[in-house]
């Protein structure tokens, strides 16, 4: 994915030349779409790096477009949005988006959140693809692969192994990681994750006997860090 490519979605063509040469200006590559579904059949293309998505299209709203690029990508998207209504929805329930920018707005103020959103996605990824060298996850076929060898776990472990790498370094209490991993949880039983941790920790260890990704915080609960 190349890291300055932009899709501008806007049916407003002066909006739309000017966010685009200011990007341009910027060093950014764009394209522009004047409607949601121009947008949508360029992403079964290469994904840009962001999205810029007006939330009153001609075609259709932005919020109904912005389920559909979910559904193809995982780019971020910040919304460029009237000062109406439409601004209610999008601080309330449909906001999904990575941001939001508020018409009429001020070309340093795009640029500036385009970046930010950049460097905060650019991180996470890169944390990701750290996480992803050590462990591999497949969840459709319900498998992890540690340091490159299937884990035979039971289906605790895995959900609860799933569970830690979905956030690397995040510290999940007992009660939170026995929310995720079991299906009717019994919190009088939160004692029980220390024994799955324990054997999952063999497994591993049985692996990479000098590693150790999963700490233990004394009285809260359990982080991992999958590089150690
Ligand atoms: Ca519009």
């Amino acid at each position: 994915m190349e890291s300055n490519r932009i899709f501008i979605v806007e049916d407003e063509p002066s909006i739309a030349q000017t966010v685009q040469f200011t990007l341009e200006a910027e060093g950014f590559v764009t394209e522009h779409f004047s409607t949601g579904t121009g947008c949508l059949a360029a992403l079964e293309g290469t994904p840009p790096s962001l999205i810029l998505l007006d939330v009153g299209l001609a075609d259709g709203s932005g919020f109904e477009f912005f389920r559909r690029i979910r559904q193809l990508t995982e780019a971020p998207v910040i919304y460029l949005t009237a000062r109406d209504a439409e601004i209610d929805r999008v601080v309330g329930l449909e906001m999904g988006a990575d941001d939001y920018i508020v018409k009429p707005f001020s070309l340093r103020e795009l640029v500036a959140r385009v970046r930010a959103v950049l460097r905060r996605v650019g991180t996470s990824a890169s944390a990701v693809a750290g996480t992803a060298a050590v462990f591999q996850l497949d969840p459709v076929r319900r498998r992890i692969h540690y340091h490159a060898q299937l884990l035979d776990l039971t289906l605790h472990e895995y959900r609860l192994l799933e569970t830690l790498l979905g956030q690397p370094e995040r510290v999940f209490t007992r009660s939170q990681l026995l929310e995720r991993g079991w299906d009717d949880p019994d919190h009088r039983l939160e004692r029980t994750i220390d024994s799955h941790i324990k054997s999952l920790r063999n497994k591993l260890r049985e692996i990479r006997p000098d590693a150790d990704p999963i700490c233990t915080h004394r009285g809260v609960g359990y982080s991992l860090i999958p590089g150690s």
